[in-house]
């Protein structure tokens, strides 16, 4: 597909390193209760899009309420790198601020309130039919 970058991107202590094929048009933030509290920037990549280069076996699986999504982080130095998420855990949710040449701040930000993620989720839905 045209505009497409391939991306390096790591966790902090790099013994996990990925590599993302995307266009980036907009950032995904979500204020769901672990989402505020790791800050992530989130874009969703279909299976294909991301591909794990190093350190699969290095990752811990964090799983809270309806226990749906995959909360992958990186076992030595804690970074979550990316995710399956809930909207739809065949994809992936890449966090971008694990993508040092991204610059965030050129990038509109989505906002996705998690918090109520039942109302979110069935808004979304509705606004892609
Ligand atoms: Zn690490």
């Amino acid at each position: 597909m045209k505009d497409r970058k391939t991306y390096q991107g790591s966790c902090h202590c790099g013994q996990v390193t990925f590599e993302l094929q995307a266009k980036l048009e907009y950032v995904g933030d979500c204020n769901c209760s672990l989402c505020r509290r790791r800050g992530a920037l989130w874009h969703f990549a279909s299976q294909q899009d991301l591909r794990i280069i190093k350190g699969e076996s290095e990752l811990t699986l964090y799983q809270f309420n309806s226990m749906t999504a995959k909360h992958y982080f990186c076992r030595h130095c804690g970074i979550h790198p990316f995710i399956r998420p809930r909207l739809d855990p065949n994809k992936w949710a890449v966090n971008l601020r694990c993508i040092d040449e991204v610059d965030l701040s050129s990038l509109p930000v989505r906002r996705f309130d998690g918090a109520n993620w039942e109302a979110a989720a069935k808004a979304l839905y509705e606004s892609r039919k």
